[in-house]
C-alpha cells in the first residue's frame, strides 16, 4: 500500500500532524521506534501555555493550539483541566516587568490580569505570601497529564483509520519511501520527520542546516507526603521565568530584571534554571527546569542543579509536604528566535521539529504545517 503520508516518531507532533491529515481525508501512517513514545512528550510538564508566547501572531497560534487540545481531549477522553495559571513578583523589579507586559497588552482582560498578593492568594493557597509583591493570573492554561497523554492519543487515532507502527525504527528516508531499520520499505507521496532531537540520526544534515541546538533539561517530580495534599488549581512560576519566556522579550525593565537575577540567583543564572510547577490529578507536583545547551551534554542528572531548582522553587512554593520522588532529563531542539521548525530538505521529505513550548502549539502548528503540506 501507498500511504498519502508517512510520519516517523509518534511524539507530540506526529500524533497532532497525523490527526490533522486524518481529517483532511489523508492517509497516514506513524512508524516509532520505541514501544510506546518516551520523548519530550511524556517527559514535560503537562503545561498549554499560551501565556508564555509573544503578543500577536505566536500567541495567536498557541489559543487556536489550545482550543484545538480541548476538542481532541474531549474526543479522545484524555484528561485536560483549563486551569488557567499564576505568575509570582517577590521583587519589585519583577512586578515592574509584569506591569510592563500587561501594558503592552493594553491591560486586556483575555490575557491576563494583574492581581494583588491576598488575591494571588486566595486563587492558590499553596503559594508563599511573605514578600509576594504582584501576580499575573492568566486563565487561558491547561494542564494535560503527560505520561497518559501521548499513550491515549495514539490508540484513539487508530480508531479514526491511523495506522501506527511501534518497535520500529527508521533508518533514513527518501523521496516516496521510509526505509525501516529492518530493510523493509514503506511508501507514501510524501514523507515527514517528527524525530524530535534524534532527527540527527535520520536526517543528519537538516539540524545544523536549520540552526538547531539541542537543549537538555533536568525536572522532578515531587510526590505529597501523606494522604492528603493541597489541590494549587493553577499553574505556578515566578521571577527567574520572566527572564526565559519570550511573552517578557518587549518589556523595558527586561535586561534590569536578568542583571538583578543574576546577582540574587547566579547558579540559577549559570545553569539556565526557572522553575515551573504543575500539578497532576494523584496531587503530584512536576517541577523544573534547568537548560544545558549543545550535543556535548552528558546523561548525567546533577545534584547540585536539583538543589538549585529547589532553592528557587522554596521562594514561593512551600512543598514540604511533598518529597522528591523521581528525576529525568528532557531534551528538545531549539533555535534563537523561532517557535518551531519546519523545513524541506529534500523533494518529497519535510522536518518538523517542536521546540520548548511545544505541547502548547503541536496542534496549532500541525494545523498550519498540514496546509502546506497538502499544497506542496
Ligand atoms: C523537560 C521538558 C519539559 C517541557 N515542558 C513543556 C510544557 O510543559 N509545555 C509545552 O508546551 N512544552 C513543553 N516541552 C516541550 C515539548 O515537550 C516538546 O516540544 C514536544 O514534546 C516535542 O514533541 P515531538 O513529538 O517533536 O518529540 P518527542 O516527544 O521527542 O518525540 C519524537 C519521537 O520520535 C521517535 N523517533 C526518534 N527517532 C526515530 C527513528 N529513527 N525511528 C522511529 N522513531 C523515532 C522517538 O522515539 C520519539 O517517540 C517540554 C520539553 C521538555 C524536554
Amino acid at each position: 500500500m501507498k500511504y498519502d503520508v508517512a510520519i516517523v516518531g509518534a511524539g507530540i507532533a506526529g500524533l497532532s500532524l497525523a490527526w490533522t491529515l486524518n481529517r483532511q481525508g489523508k492517509s497516514v501512517i506513524i512508524l516509532e521506534r520505541s514501544a510506546n513514545a518516551q520523548g519530550a512528550s511524556v517527559r514535560n510538564f503537562g503545561m498549554v501555555w499560551p501565556v508564555g508566547h509573544p503578543l500577536g501572531e505566536v500567541r495567536d497560534l498557541a489559543l487556536r493550539s489550545r482550543e484545538i487540545w480541548l476538542n481532541v481531549a474531549q474526543q479522545a477522553n484524555i484528561w485536560a483541566d483549563p486551569r488557567g495559571s499564576l505568575t509570582l513578583a517577590y521583587e519589585e523589579i519583577e512586578a515592574q516587568v509584569l506591569r510592563e507586559f500587561m501594558h503592552e497588552a493594553g491591560n486586556d482582560p483575555a490575557v491576563g490580569r494583574l492581581v494583588s498578593p491576598a488575591e494571588a492568594k486566595q486563587i492558590c493557597p499553596s503559594i508563599r505570601l511573605e514578600g509576594l509583591r504582584l501576580a499575573l493570573h492568566s486563565k487561558t492554561e491547561i494542564c494535560v497529564d503527560p505520561r497518559e497523554v501521548v499513550h491515549l492519543l495514539a490508540p484513539y487515532l487508530t480508531t479514526l483509520g491511523i495506522e501506527i507502527r511501534f518497535a520500529t525504527p527508521v533508518a533514513t528516508v527518501e523521496e516516496g519511501r521510509v526505509i525501516l531499520s529492518s530493510g523493509d520499505v514503506i511508501e507514501a507521496d510524501k514523507v515527514v520527520v517528527c524525530a524530535g532531537p534524534d532527527l540527527r540520526d535520520i536526517l543528519p544534515g537538516v539540524g545544523p542546516a536549520a540552526g538547531l541546538i539541542r537543549s537538555t533539561l533536568q525536572m522532578m517530580r515531587l510526590k505529597p507526603k501523606g494522604n492528603s495534599f493541597p489541590a494549587m488549581g493553577v499553574h505556578l512560576c515566578a521571577g527567574l521565568t520572566l527572564g526565559h519566556y519570550a511573552n517578557f522579550r518587549n518589556c523595558p525593565s527586561l535586561s534590569k530584571l536578568k542583571a538583578f537575577h543574576s546577582v540574587k540567583w547566579p547558579k540559577q543564572c549559570e545553569e539556565g534554571i526557572h522553575v515551573l510547577v504543575s500539578q497532576h490529578r494523584d496531587g503530584s507536583l512536576t517541577v523544573g527546569d534547568s537548560h544545558d545547551y549543545g550535543d556535548r551534554t552528558l546523561p548525567y542528572i546533577s545534584e547540585d542543579v536539583n538543589q538549585a531548582i529547589i532553592n528557587a522553587l522554596s521562594e514561593f512554593l512551600d512543598w514540604s509536604e511533598f518529597e522528591v520522588a523521581e528525576r529525568w532529563l528532557g531534551h528538545y531542539n531549539t533555535a534563537p528566535g523561532q517557535f518551531y521548525s519546519w523545513v524541506n530538505p529534500a523533494p518529497g521529505v519535510w522536518s518538523l521539529n517542536l521546540f520548548g513550548t511545544g505541547m502548547t502549539l503541536s496542534f496549532g502548528v500541525a494545523e498550519r504545517v498540514a496546509n502546506e503540506l497538502i499544497l506542496a
